[in-house]
């Protein structure tokens, strides 16, 4: 979403061409870089419930293929703009490089509300939006995923209007599918729990023990729910939640100073992560402005919205008490207040790193698609910790040695494995 003029594709492109002078890359490969390689835009028609037909937009951006077939998720949202689909579809590309998986960069949306749909009519919208752009996915092209406001039921509905299309089952042609139908077992919980296998390498890092931790989160949506329970698995107390209240068109904190309690949060949310104000202030929640989950006296703090929630507006906010910021959502923070942070002397995990368990998990779940063969949940979480630890070393390893920040770190890495990659091919 563009917020207060804030454009997500021209931070990426900002950021990108930082760790391009860092690497001294070329201009063509600058350039190749810096845009995506093809981009679809389409319209997508729907039958509504009331019979008449109404349009909605549809993308679909896949920034680089060089290193494997492109992945990234489909996101609804009334605000989503071209623009914010490039970036995510570029941090993509860099998030599944710094996880060493063997994929490109992608993203889609669709310009909707789907609090204001019918199940028909997203399922028309899901169909809708596979008929338009079948030509130029699929499992050995690019393959998409949930993301914001999308659900494992909406993934179903595309697979089978891709299935029905092409004649052939092909579960690998989407991730995040319910796992009765070929989803893989820990999708629901990978994003959310790789976000914390990252904050506990990072707290080692800076000798703090997670049992002594308190942390404010932004959101409560898969992400933040999953991120709270493996917090709290590992002692550590989560005092404040945000989500987005449809009503009142604006976000409010929920904070319980001896910490919340997920499973009752849970109970009293809806599928889109939004919190029943009235029943939380029932169980005794102080319920405030959401900008208040920055303002909070902890240790970490965890964004787990929408874009540039940390900005030069309210980067001084945040309380000399926080010494780690886990960024769950993609681009978080703007390059402005990440400056503010540096001073500050916060430790960041980056984006791309911190948020990069979900398409790790993605792509499990395609090669056991593609297998027709599943794996068990253990099985699926052990490997996923295994790859979130080995790319957060690997990270923190090239960031202490050339005395970088931990995200100058990821992009040097992750910009310098896909640019390779293009060269190698002979593209650039
Ligand atoms: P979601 O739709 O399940 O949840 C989003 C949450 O944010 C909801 O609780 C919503 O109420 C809240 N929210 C929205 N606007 C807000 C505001 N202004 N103030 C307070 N709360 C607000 O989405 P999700 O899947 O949990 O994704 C969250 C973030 O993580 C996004 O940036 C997404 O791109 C990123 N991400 C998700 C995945 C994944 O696997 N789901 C993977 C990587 C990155």
């Amino acid at each position: 979403m563009e917020i207060n003029n804030y454009n997500p594709f021209a931070s990426a492109k900002q950021q990108l061409s930082k760790a391009a002078k860092l690497l001294e890359l070329d201009e063509a490969t600058i350039e190749f870089l810096s845009n995506p390689m093809r981009e679809f835009h389409f319209s997508i028609p729907v039958r509504m419930d009331d019979g008449k037909i109404k349009v909605f937009r549809g993308y679909r951006v896949m920034h680089n293929d060089a290193r494997g077939p492109a992945k990234g998720g489909i996101r609804f949202h009334p605000h989503e703009t071209i623009d914010t689909i490039r970036a995510l579809a570029m941090w993509m590309s860099w998030k599944t490089a710094v996880a060493d998986l063997p994929l490109g960069g992608a993203k889609g949306g669709v310009i909707c509300d789907p609090h204001n749909l019918s199940q028909k009519e997203q399922e028309g919208i899901c169909r809708g939006w596979v008929r338009q752009n079948f030509k130029n996915i699929g499992p050995q092209i690019d393959v998409p995923a949930p993301e914001v406001m999308t659900n494992p039921q909406h993934m179903l509905w595309m697979l089978d209007e891709y299935e029905t299309i092409t004649g052939n089952r092909t579960p690998g042609f989407i991730t995040g599918k319910p796992v009765e139908m070929g989803g893989s077992l820990g999708r629901k919980e990978a994003t959310g729990y790789g976000v914390v296998v990252t904050m506990r390498e990072a707290l080692k890092e800076i000798g703090m023990n997670p049992e002594n931790t308190t942390a404010s989160v932004q959101g409560f949506g898969n992400v933040a729910q999953n991120a709270i329970a493996l917090y709290h698995q590992m002692g550590g107390k989560v005092i404040c939640v945000s989500s987005w209240d449809q009503e009142q068109q604006r976000g409010l904190c929920f904070c319980k100073k001896d910490g919340v309690l997920l499973d009752e949060l849970k109970q009293i949310s809806d599928p889109f992560g939004g919190i029943n104000k009235e029943k939380a202030a029932d169980l005794g929640y102080e319920i405030t402005d959401g900008e208040n989950w920055i303002a909070q006296q902890v240790d970490i703090l965890i964004p787990a919205a929408l874009e540039n929630s940390i900005s030069i507006e309210n980067v001084d906010k945040i309380k000399d008490s926080v010494k780690l910021i886990a960024e769950a959502a993609n681009g978080p923070t703007s390059l402005e207040a990440d400056e503010v942070l540096k001073k500050k002397g916060i430790f960041i995990i980056p984006d791309f790193l911190a948020n990069a368990g979900g398409v790790t998990c993605s792509y499990f779940e395609q090669v056991q698609s593609n297998m027709n063969y599943y794996w068990t949940k253990d099985e699926v979480l052990a490997k996923l910790d295994e790859k979130m630890t080995s790319a957060y070393i690997n990270v923190s390893d090239f960031a202490m040695l050339n005395n970088m920040s931990m995200r100058d770190a990821a992009y040097v890495i992750s910009v310098d494995k896909v640019a390779q990659a293009c060269k190698d091919r002979g593209w650039v």
